[in-house]
């Protein structure tokens, strides 16, 4: 296919394509898939070689939160039923982020629910940064806090965060339909913030909220533009008790196009697998590792993923290999520039996301198997709903259960 070599050449020389071919690739058929993750996983395997990240996420905070992101477990009105805590000490958070360096990840995603942190709510996540680095020794660790004011990225970054994570979601066009007590301007001000203060800045999206193939396309090209290093890719969990319950609409094959166009655009970022991996890509999650470079290891912010052990099993099945607190996650181009993690001690860094209040809860509809600009209309499987595949955590932090790590 004309499109696929020409998107293959172009992410080997980080050439960005035209929105016409990023929609393309989402409008090919169910027959082509193979075809789509072969030429992309081309552009990864240049990028990453065989190396999969791990991230282990810590929820310091869960639920009762005041804003209303519709795709969010946590939000105000959720009557989902998810755990509920306040701040977990800095000793409970490192505690549970040790379980998760000890099954293999290398990055620690401490997250909090709410609007953004208040002075105090820094201090307490900069001494639990401090008491987990201090524990362990080359970790990178991302902090998802909500939105920032000003001089917060920097008080974070001097308590030895490697990066911060809030994710755009959608497209600004359609932002306002999934939150209305914040804004898509304050996200971007806050991947700023975080980019200014020498942080690496993680931003990503979710998939499966209702948006088009241009909106999906148009929050990726948004992504490119505030060049995060990494970019975690959300597949909506709808969860019952949420605004967006009922939308069911993604399939395996749709979210394998959905990575394959954001390794497109992004060629040389972290693309990471994030919320809904198990829901969504269910028994094809091997083929999407050749799509991203990074995944969460063990369970979500409120969700449980499978079980640490199946996801290190995946990753050696399918030949690639889990990336060592040795090794540097981001091209050396993207390593050395300032801002990332690069510039920091730890070896390499390349963002951190959560899955959080950036989002990562979500999962949501994806009417849009189609649209697209060649006309091919893709043969779509119908997205059964699979509510049996959601369970909400009941281990871990917040609980007197051990984690899944
Ligand atoms: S995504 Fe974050 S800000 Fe939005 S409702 Fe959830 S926890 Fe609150």
């Amino acid at each position: 296919m004309d499109l696929l070599n020409t998107l293959v050449d172009k992410g080997l020389r980080r050439e960005l394509p035209t929105r016409e071919e990023a929609l393309a690739v989402l409008a090919t058929s169910d027959d082509d898939v193979l075809d789509v993750v072969a030429a992309a996983g081309k552009v990864r395997r240049h990028w990453f070689g065989r190396r999969v990240k791990l991230n282990y996420l810590v929820n310091l905070k869960s639920g009762l939160c005041p804003e209303d992101c519709s795709y969010c477990s946590q939000r105000l009105g959720s009557t989902a039923g998810i755990l509920k805590y306040t701040w977990l000490k800095p000793d409970e958070a490192s505690e549970a982020a040790a379980a998760g360096l000890a099954g293999g990840a290398k990055r620690v995603c401490l997250v909090a629910s709410g609007r953004g942190p208040t002075d105090r709510d820094v201090d307490r996540v900069s001494d639990t940064i401090k008491a987990i680095k201090e524990q362990n020794e080359g970790v990178e660790v991302c902090a998802c806090l909500g939105l920032l004011s000003d001089g917060q990225a920097e008080r974070l970054r001097d308590a030895g965060a490697d990066a911060y994570n809030h994710n755009l979601n959608t497209s600004e066009g359609t932002y306002g339909d999934i939150t209305t007590t914040h804004t898509y301007a304050d996200r971007v001000d806050t991947v700023q913030k975080a980019h200014a203060a020498g942080l690496s800045a993680c931003s990503g999206l979710i998939a499966g909220m209702g948006e088009s193939d241009e909106d999906l396309v148009d929050v990726v090209y948004s992504l490119r533009e505030l060049d995060p290093d990494s970019v975690p890719v959300n597949f909506l969990i709808p969860f019952e008790g949420t605004p967006l319950a009922k939308e069911w609409n993604l399939t395996p094959q749709r979210c394998l196009r959905i990575l394959a166009m954001v390794r497109f655009v992004c060629p040389d970022v972290e693309v990471r697998i994030a919320g809904g991996r198990e829901v969504h890509l269910r028994t094809l999650q091997p083929l999407a590792l050749n799509l991203a470079n990074s995944i969460f290891l063990g369970d979500y912010l409120t969700s449980e993923g499978q079980a640490g052990k199946a996801d290190l099993d995946m990753i050696a099945d399918a030949g690639f290999e889990v990336e060592g607190t040795d090794q540097v996650t981001l091209p050396e181009h993207r390593a050395t520039a300032g801002g990332g993690c690069g510039s920091h001690e730890s070896a390499g860094c390349g963002s951190h996301e959560g899955a959080g209040c950036g989002g990562h809860e979500a999962a949501g509809c994806g009417s849009h198997e189609g649209g697209g600009v060649c006309g091919t209309a893709p043969v779509a499987q119908t997205a059964e709903p699979r509510t049996d595949l959601v369970s909400v955590r009941r281990r871990g932090a917040g609980t007197d259960l051990a984690p899944n790590a």
